[in-house]
């Protein structure tokens, strides 16, 4: 057992772990005696939690912990570590500062009524805002590529029978995951894979071949296949280069409506190969031999830079979280706000009201003004004892 006496403990509380050999049999047997002597069970995220509470994490660290967690690839990782050592809280504190020395100047500004604000400083604070909103929001836009590292992207593949769609996904997978075979229709229920596209990870599926068949278990397949068509980030739309386009692959292409995909050309290794098909663009088109691998890389590449994730730097500190985005964007609205009514003098009462909500928007990042709702439902998408 170990004592870690408060505060030099995770949570900051006096802490006692008990360390064990792993059987399912003595674990259980050390947790029934804890219970029985009065201790409880964890809930989700507690410990995460009461060391929240005792300042010895902020809620955006905390939140790392849990993402950190769930990383599926190295820069997902990567980021949550970042994130997790007060990246995010350390980049938005001075931008915090800047705010409250506005907000201090305003305040001053209503205690003496008689100096109304001079033109010049108005100017000088108008100015100080924009450059602050602007920070904001590049950090938000950085979401556009740290949405896709924690959440993951979904990319489906889509053709009629026979294309080599499963060849595809077992090329991509780097293994045989699905059947491949001449026959048509064998694929008859969607498949589903997560892959590491530099550094997103992509659930790949998998669909069965769309073409009208009075097969009742194909049938099934392909309305799945539609839903996963429907449910996708980017879909691969895989047609075979050597036979012509038939009624299927337009059946497919008007299935896709307003998704967004790109036109995987498949079998370049064979004669009669033809890599341009005018009726589907202007959709960019790669072409690749599922069977021997070439244009993968590019297939690769082409789907990254269709869902927009390829601008990062690896250096770059981006927004993971939707509710880190979401406050991001809220603050710089209402700080625009404030800069309208500053530019319109308006009365500093006026312009502070959104300032002041900006600064509490901040706050809900780090938790400092987060509420504790808001905090038992960040909480509860932990794991348990974590
Ligand atoms: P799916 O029905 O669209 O999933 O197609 P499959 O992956 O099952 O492939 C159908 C047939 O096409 C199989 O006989 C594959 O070996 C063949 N095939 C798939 N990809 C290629 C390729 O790039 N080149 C060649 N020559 N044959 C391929």
């Amino acid at each position: 057992m170990t004592y870690m006496r408060s505060p030099n403990s995770f949570t900051g509380e006096d802490m006692l772990e008990i360390s064990c050999h792993g059987s399912p049999v003595v674990v259980r047997r050390i947790i029934d005696l804890v219970l029985k002597e009065g201790g409880q069970l964890a809930g989700a995220g507690e410990f995460s939690l009461r060391a929240l509470s005792h300042g010895k994490l902020d809620l955006s660290q905390a939140e790392a912990i849990r993402d950190l967690i769930n990383a599926q690839t190295e820069a997902a990782a990567r980021q949550a570590v970042r994130q997790l050592n007060g990246e995010l809280s350390n980049k938005l504190q001075p931008l915090k500062q800047i705010l409250i020395e506005v907000i201090v100047r305003l305040e001053s500004a209503v205690e003496f009524v008689e100096d109304d604000l001079p033109a010049l400083q108005s100017k000088e604070l108008a100015a100080k805002l924009r450059s602050l909103a602007l920070e904001l929001d590049q950090m938000a836009a950085t979401f556009d590529v740290g949405h896709w590292l924690r959440s993951g992207a979904k990319v489906t593949i889509a053709g009629r029978p026979n294309v080599g769609k499963s060849s595809l996904f077992n090329s991509l997978l780097r293994r045989d995951r699905a059947i491949v075979t001449h026959f048509p229709g064998t694929t008859r229920d969607t498949l589903s894979e997560t892959i590491n596209i530099r550094g997103i990870p992509v659930s790949l599926t998998d669909t069965a071949g769309v073409r009208k068949t009075p097969d009742e278990i194909e049938t099934i397949g392909i309305e799945r296949a539609q839903m996963a068509i429907a449910d996708a980030d980017l879909v691969l739309f895989v047609v075979d280069g050597t036979s012509g386009l038939t009624e299927d692959d337009h059946l497919i292409f008007r299935k896709l409506g307003a998704s967004k995909f790109l036109l995987v050309v498949n079998k370049l290794d064979q004669p009669g190969f033809a890599s341009r098909y005018p009726q589907f663009e202007p959709a960019k088109s790669v072409s690749v031999s599922a069977l021997r691998g070439d244009g993968l890389e590019e297939l690769c590449e082409a789907a990254i830079d269709e869902l927009g994730a390829n601008n990062f730097e690896a250096g770059d500190l981006l927004v993971t979280d939707a509710r880190h985005y979401d406050l991001l964007c809220k603050s710089s609205e209402q700080i625009g706000e404030a800069i309208c009514l500053l530019e319109r003098e308006a009365t500093e009462e006026l312009v502070l009201v959104g300032l002041n909500n900006a600064l509490t928007l901040l706050g809900a990042i780090t938790g400092e003004t987060t509420s504790n709702d808001i905090l038992s439902q960040i909480f509860a998408t932990f794991c348990i004892g974590k």
